[in-house]
């Protein structure tokens, strides 16, 4: 085995690429394993990303901190990690190669938002144009006094839909036939105004400007269209480890980022906390900070 490099980071998404900068300009050896599918690299533009008054595109901004994890150092290796072990010289990731040992690992492996029954050309089209979003926090201001409809189940598409009509006064919540809405969230809606519509959105299609589909049998049309579905959360590798975890499948840290498992930290979407860019990119600053001080508590980093 080669000798031990100080930490692997699995998911090169915002969260992993800033903690690679700051790892890297720490004088720390760093590799990122990633397969590519980091959410941010859905998004068309975001405004709401400090810094970038015209707004930047998701995969630029990827871009852009790979160039500087490269600039500094850090090693970028694509493909998908399978296992991950932990052995006497460190963690051991199995997947396209074997990397490793590592010293220590941070996971940086998102989520999946869960989509709708649409087409992958038609779902891709209809997210560059604004049609379908997944992020009212990110971009409810571009549907300010749209017709904006959310589609999807339980408390979370309720809240979802209550938090759009700060934006707007014509949002329309889409429930499955037989999903549950208490009186209470009955009451909710009701109070501000939101429609309430019954049915599985289905045969999407895109207007001149609008997104089509069908429930039942009545056609509907809306600007915008919110999937609250919910999201696949990657941390199987953590829990193979036997990290903590949520009830939901995100990972447990401490204020340092650090899981139950020496060695093993965790930052952004897969960790509970608001799903932001910002606040990956702050996770992966204090979790990179923490593994600089830990490895050094270990044997001191000197220059
Ligand atoms: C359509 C859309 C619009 C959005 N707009 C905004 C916005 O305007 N502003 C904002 O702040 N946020 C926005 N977000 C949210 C933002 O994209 C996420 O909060 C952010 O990307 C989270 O960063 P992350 O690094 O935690 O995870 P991700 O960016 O999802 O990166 C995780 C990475 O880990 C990789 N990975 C996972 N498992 C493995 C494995 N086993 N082996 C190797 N690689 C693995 C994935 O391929 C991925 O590249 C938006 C999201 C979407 C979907």
């Amino acid at each position: 085995m080669p000798e031990a490099f100080d930490c692997l980071i699995i998911g090169g998404g915002p969260a992993g690429l800033t903690a690679a900068i700051y790892l890297a300009r720490f004088h720390l050896s760093v590799t990122v394993a990633d397969d590519g599918n980091s959410r941010a690299r859905q998004i068309p533009c975001t405004h709401n990303h400090a810094g970038f008054p015209e707004g930047i595109a998701g995969a630029d901004l990827l871009d852009r901190m790979r160039e500087q994890g490269r600039k500094y150092g850090a090693r970028l290796l694509e493909g998908h990690v399978d296992e991950l072990v932990t052995g006497p010289l460190g963690f051991v990731s199995r997947g396209r190669e074997v990397t490793g040992p590592a010293r220590t690992v941070l996971l940086a492996t998102g989520v999946t938002n869960r989509r709708p029954d649409v087409p992958e050309p038609l779902h891709a089209e209809a997210l560059r144009t604004g049609r379908l979003r997944y992020c009212p926090v990110c971009d409810g201001y571009e549907v300010t006094d749209h017709d904006v409809a959310v589609i999807g189940c339980g408390a979370r598409a309720v809240t979802e839909a209550i938090f759009l009509r700060s934006y707007t006064d014509r949002v329309t919540l889409i429930l499955d036939q037989d999903d549950e809405l208490t009186e209470q969230d009955a009451d909710r809606i009701n109070k501000v105004g939101i429609r309430l519509a019954r049915g599985r959105p289905s045969e999407f299609t895109l207007g001149a400007n609008q997104i089509h589909f069908a429930v039942g049998q009545r056609q509907m049309a809306f600007d915008t269209v919110y999937p609250s579905l919910g999201s696949e959360i990657h941390s199987e590798l953590a829990a193979s480890l036997g990290a903590a975890m949520t009830d939901e499948g995100c990972i447990k840290v401490d204020a340092h980022q650090r899981t139950n498992v020496p060695g093993l930290y965790a930052a952004g979407d897969v960790v509970v906390g608001l799903d932001q860019i910002s606040h990956a990119m702050g996770e992966a600053g204090v979790a990179a900070t923490a593994i600089r001080n830990d490895l050094a508590a270990v044997r001191p980093i000197l220059r």
